[in-house]
């Protein structure tokens, strides 16, 4: 989606490191971090929120990589969050999901 900041990123407009990567989805630290760490998992797909995937199988390659990222990194506690929808707090209308971990104010 050409208007995606998200999209952009994964295009690699703006040279985002990402700390993690695989087929589905990419990770990279979100710029205002809400927690010592803060990490986004993006589906490299373009879909605005939860509400509009249909995708079963991508739901669970997002989750896991969750699951791998966190492991790779070594954050075996941490809590993960999908704002969705305007009202519960979603700003960018590309699915993510938020790892986080220490001192969170999310
Ligand atoms: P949400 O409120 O769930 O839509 O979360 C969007 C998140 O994206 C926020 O935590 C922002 O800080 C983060 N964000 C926005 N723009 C960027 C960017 N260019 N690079 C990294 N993170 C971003
Ligand atoms: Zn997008």
């Amino acid at each position: 989606m050409t208007d995606c900041i998200f999209c952009k990123i994964i295009n690699g407009d703006f040279g985002t490191e990402f700390v993690y990567e695989n087929e589905y989805a990419v990770v990279f630290n979100d710029i205002n971090p809400k927690a010592d760490t803060h990490l986004l998992v993006v589906p490299r797909f373009h879909v605005d929120s939860l509400n509009q995937l249909d995708d079963e199988l991508l739901l669970g390659k997002l989750m896991m990589t969750v699951k791998d990222v966190a492991k790779k990194l070594g954050l075996n506690s941490y809590r993960t969050v999908i704002n969705t929808g305007k009202d519960a707090g979603q700003e960018v209308f590309h699915l993510h999901i938020h790892i986080l971990k220490g001192n969170i104010k999310l």
